[in-house]
């Protein structure tokens, strides 16, 4: 299960995390799991072989997704079918940072930490996270 596995730290983490939102919020909702990255690493590349998995949990287009990973590791990535093909290695720990900042900061809203979102341009260099749960909306920068 190396790389897969979380640590017990990043576990008492999302712990706490999901106890003080059981607080905040009654909705069943709040205990939206961001989901894994499952990666291999092949020649000099790295393909991400769930993406279609989390694009669809972020209700985000994979394309999205890789332009975002692209961003963050500054190497080429590419959609292909159902993968992302990263150009470079790198590990699953790795990956799921990245896939969390994703989530943290462009699908989950700040406001009530629900995933119900959705993405919409604003002005240059700037995103609306408009959240339809809550009607919450609030510029992210882009990326
Ligand atoms: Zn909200």
């Amino acid at each position: 299960m190396k790389g897969i596995s979380m640590s017990d730290e990043e576990y008492a983490k999302l712990l706490d995390r999901a106890f003080s939102k059981a607080h905040s919020t009654a909705s069943e909702s709040s205990d939206f799991v961001i989901p894994k990255v499952d990666a291999f690493v092949q020649g000099s590349k790295t393909q991400i072989r769930n993406i279609a998995a989390i694009a669809d949990k972020a209700r985000r287009d994979s394309k999205d997704i890789a332009r975002y990973i692209s961003k963050e590791l500054g190497v080429p990535v590419n959609a292909e079918e159902s993968r992302l093909v990263i150009s470079g290695k790198f590990s699953n720990d790795d990956l799921d940072k990245r896939i969390k900042r994703y989530f943290e900061t462009y699908v989950i809203c700040k406001e009530c930490h629900k995933p119900d979102t959705r993405l919409e341009s604003a002005s240059r260099g700037m995103f609306y996270l408009v959240c339809e749960a809550c009607g919450s909306r609030y510029g992210v920068k882009n990326y």
